[in-house]
């Protein structure tokens, strides 16, 4: 029989895959109240890079920044290319739209890196390990939220390059750009930056200096750290993102915790956005704070083909297990220059007419792509296990099961349950080599029980859990 559960632990040190966030307890706020037992961290995060690649048992690991998951054709082609020449042929997906390169021998990093600053994924060195940015992948293409994300994303990028200090920045520490649908508001940044329709605080034309309360029309952006909540000009936001990193960078040297991320600040340490954006002459507004809901399938990107605006149409899939080939990546690249990596560990090809988009899922689903929401590998996620992570206890990879939909499941090779998801999902952790444990987190948490040999049953059942209350985050 299954044995009862904590839940998952706080990571403390460095992980195998993308760093995890702690599923919230029900009820509570995503990403705003701080650690109940704070940590004390005495040494720097030891995060991959491009450039500081770590050592797996499977050889060495490159993560690399992909900002708001955002890449052109010719991007797409340069992780093909290092996939094939330095790394193992393959491209792990992240749980932040980022991607890992496994198996790197021990004299590629010097090749690689050049690779990556010629066609632009290595803007700048100091800083390549602190560009997390997420951001909501259908942004500008379906018709919902309120439209493109690329210029705040890139100027918010541009803000993290140039400036010196930001690269003290843990290598965990996560701004989230969300064009007001609520997917990314979700997933438990550090700095969130929420669009919203409406008016926005102006500068007093006369003193020339930040005034808030002076409302001129435009949308306006909402941003949030901890429990704090601003709301500013959208063409302000991307300094105000900055402006709450450095904000958080002081309050964390103040506490003396060596915190990486906002909500590992001790009690009594709280990031004072206010005065923070007072000092950058932003005018802000205060707002209510936002709701940060669990993202869900009517606000994240599901395989399969999306109809925009002007007989505009978008393409998404998803590669099995996060898990892609040289060969499968150089399929995405669409006639709209543009392929975007998702925090689902999806990809969303733009700029299709009808036909073409259909022809391309066809295509891409001949290609072992996920291509529908009900596909049997869709929702289905698994942590990088044995043999490339020391700490695993079983091949989950090997061991994952494909499903009948539900709750999204990700099977974990140990309790650190790296790349776990956000919301309700199904944790199989294993305990032991092809021994799991399962178990529904989130809003609907439960044990389920586990007979010798009912794994598929447990894991099925686990995710046909029923609908609990909506959640009031
Ligand atoms: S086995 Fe999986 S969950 Fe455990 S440390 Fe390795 S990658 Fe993370």
């Amino acid at each position: 029989m299954l044995a009862a559960m904590p839940p998952p632990p706080t990571p403390t040190t460095p992980q195998q895959g993308e760093p995890a966030t702690q599923p919230p307890a029900p009820g509570t706020t995503r990403d705003a109240p701080p650690e109940a037992h704070p940590l004390t961290r005495d040494r720097s995060d030891a995060c991959p890079g491009a450039l500081r690649l770590h050592s797996a048992d499977d050889g060495r690991l490159a993560r690399l920044r992909l900002p708001g998951g955002i890449l052109t054709n010719r991007q797409v082609e340069a992780l093909a290319v290092a996939a094939e020449r330095y790394g193992d042929g393959h491209l792990t997906i992240t749980s932040r739209g980022n991607a890992e390169l496994r198996g790197i021998g021990e004299s590629c990093g010097t090749g690689l890196a050049e690779l990556l600053r010629h066609t632009h994924l290595l803007p700048s060195e100091r800083h390549e390990r602190i560009r997390n940015i997420v951001a909501s992948p259908l942004a500008g293409l379906d018709g919902l939220g309120h439209g493109t994300l690329l210029p705040r994303l890139r100027a918010l990028d541009a803000l993290l390059c140039a400036e010196e200090w930001t690269a003290a920045l843990s290598g965990r520490f996560l701004f989230a750009l969300d064009d007001g649908r609520g997917d990314v508001a979700g997933l438990g940044a550090d700095v969130t930056l929420l669009a919203q329709a409406g008016d926005a605080p102006a500068r007093d034309a006369q003193a020339g200096n930040a005034q808030a309360g002076n409302a001129q029309a435009g949308n306006a952006v909402v941003v949030r750290v901890g429990a704090s909540t601003l709301k500013v000009a959208a063409s302000d936001a991307p300094r105000a993102a900055l402006e709450a990193a450095r904000a958080f960078l002081a309050t964390a040297a103040a506490a003396g915790t060596g915190a990486w991320r906002v909500r590992e600040l001790p009690p009594g340490h709280t990031v004072d956005l206010a005065t923070a954006l007072a000092h950058a002459n932003i005018p802000a507004d205060p707002t209510l704070v936002p709701p940060a809901p669990a993202p869900t399938p009517a606000t994240t990107p599901t395989p399969g083909i999306l109809a925009g605006p002007e007989g505009a149409y978008t393409v998404v899939v998803a590669p099995v297990l996060g898990r892609v080939s040289a060969a499968q990546l150089r399929a995405l690249a669409g006639p709209g220059g543009e392929v975007r990596v998702t925090p689902w560990r999806g990809f969303v090809v733009p700029g299709f007419d009808e036909r073409g988009a259909r022809e391309r899922l066809r295509e891409l689903g001949d290609a072992g792509f996920v291509t529908a929401p009900d596909a049997p590998w869709a929702g289905v996620g698994a942590c990088t296990g044995r043999p490339g992570c020391a700490k695993a206890l079983a091949d989950v990879r090997r061991d994952a099961l494909p499903g009948t939909g539900g709750l999204p499941v990700h099977w974990s090779g140990c309790e650190r349950r790296c790349g776990r998801p956000h919301g309700d999902w199904v944790d199989v952790t294993a305990t032991a080599d092809g021994v799991y444990t399962v178990a529904v987190r989130g809003a609907r948490e439960r044990q389920v029980p586990l007979e010798e040999g009912e794994l598929t049953q447990a894991v099925a059942a686990a995710r046909r859990a029923p609908h609990g209350p909506p959640r009031t985050t």
